[in-house]
């Protein structure tokens, strides 16, 4: 029995999360959903944003799967997204961004993974008011933060016998934050002599992806590049719908999607439960199930490929509900 916080989330959070809660259970998996919450719909009825019990569910349980949370734009509180990353260190943000067949794209071949470094960079939240005309915000790098993350990308690569990793930055411009990042992912992979390390600047990146992304496997890259390549990445699979996302730590885990709250869409049963599936899928793969894993993946590929219960997004016209029943009657078959 596997004990794991669940949190629903603001805006299509609940919906996805419930879809992912049913087709994890559809494994097999016995786990004791810890399910608290946090978000804008916690504070409207507690007056808080994340109630202590939210922090001790993930201090007790060290796995958590989370649906999107909104945060204000341009004023109000800070994201809980880069709170709770801060907060356990979960230092490495990883992204799986993957062609799933039937899935309408002008990319066929996508298979790439993004390393993120999850807990500095511009997103440290030092900003200052100079003026009413200016503002700065301050970009903080350390050492420590980029080795772990290259560490964590090469470590990857190394298990999985990939030869190449593309460290994408910005060091020509921001000489001493991306230079000292870039320098870290040199210095370890010094210690993985048999995989290449590709140096990319952040733009010429942007346009290398949307011309031919299948030259790319590994990327590790500084926190707001990161943020900003995957959501790229999932327009080249097919959108946000598809991709997920994990925060990992030395000895705790949060899964998510890539996708926010997504408050066009909310409420209405029409949001693609895909990523938070696949999130499901990357939490039971890190805690060592992984036959139920790929149980997962082989249901959601099944079901995408047949393209005859899939959401609207996708080019369908099914709902949330009806897109999650397909998947789990495909498992079902498979297993
Ligand atoms: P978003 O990802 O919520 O939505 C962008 C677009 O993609 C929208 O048109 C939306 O309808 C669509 N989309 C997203 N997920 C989808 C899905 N599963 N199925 C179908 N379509 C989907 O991005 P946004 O609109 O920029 O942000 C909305 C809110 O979410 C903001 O408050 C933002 O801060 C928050 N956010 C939270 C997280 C997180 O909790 N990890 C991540 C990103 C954004």
């Amino acid at each position: 029995m596997y004990n794991i916080t669940l949190i629903p989330g603001d805006g299509i959070g609940p919906e996805v999360i419930s879809s992912a809660k049913k087709i994890i259970e559809a494994t097999g998996l016995k786990v004791n959903w810890d399910i608290v919450n946090a978000g804008i719909n916690v504070y409207k009825k507690k007056g808080v944003l994340i109630p202590n019990k939210v922090f001790e569910s993930i201090e007790k349980n060290k796995i958590a799967l989370k649906g999107p949370i909104t945060t204000p734009i341009g004023s109000g509180f800070r994201s809980i997204n880069v709170m709770l990353r801060k907060k356990y260190d979960l230092f490495s943000n990883v992204r799986i961004v993957k062609t799933i067949p039937g899935v309408n794209s002008p990319f066929k071949n996508v298979n790439l993974i993004i390393f993120r470094e999850n807990t500095e960079g511009l997103y440290s939240g030092i900003e200052k008011k100079i003026s009413d005309n200016s503002a700065e915000a301050i970009k903080i790098i350390t050492k420590n933060a980029s080795l772990k993350i290259a560490k964590t990308a090469f470590n990857y690569a190394k298990k999985n016998n990939k030869n190449k990793i593309t460290v994408v930055h910005k060091a020509n411009i921001m000489k001493l934050t991306d230079g000292l990042f870039l320098d870290c992912v040199r210095k370890i992979s010094k210690e993985y002599p048999d995989i290449k390390l590709q140096e990319i600047i952040v733009d010429n990146m942007c346009m290398q992806l949307v011309m031919n992304p299948s030259q790319f496997e590994i990327i590790v890259t500084t926190n707001l590049y990161g943020d900003i390549l995957s959501d790229l990445c999932a327009g080249l699979v097919g959108g946000l719908g598809l991709v997920p996302g994990a925060n990992i730590g030395n000895n705790m885990a949060i899964f998510e999607a890539v996708h926010g709250s997504a408050p066009d869409i909310a409420g209405k049963n029409i949001a693609n439960p895909t990523a938070i599936i696949l999130s499901g899928a990357m939490m039971l793969n890190y805690i060592g199930e992984t036959k139920k894993s790929n149980l997962i993946l082989d249901g959601v590929s099944k079901t995408i490929s047949e393209g005859k219960y899939i959401t609207r997004d996708l080019g369908g016209s099914s709902s949330t509900t009806e897109m999650t029943e397909a998947i789990i009657e495909n498992m079902l078959t498979i297993k």
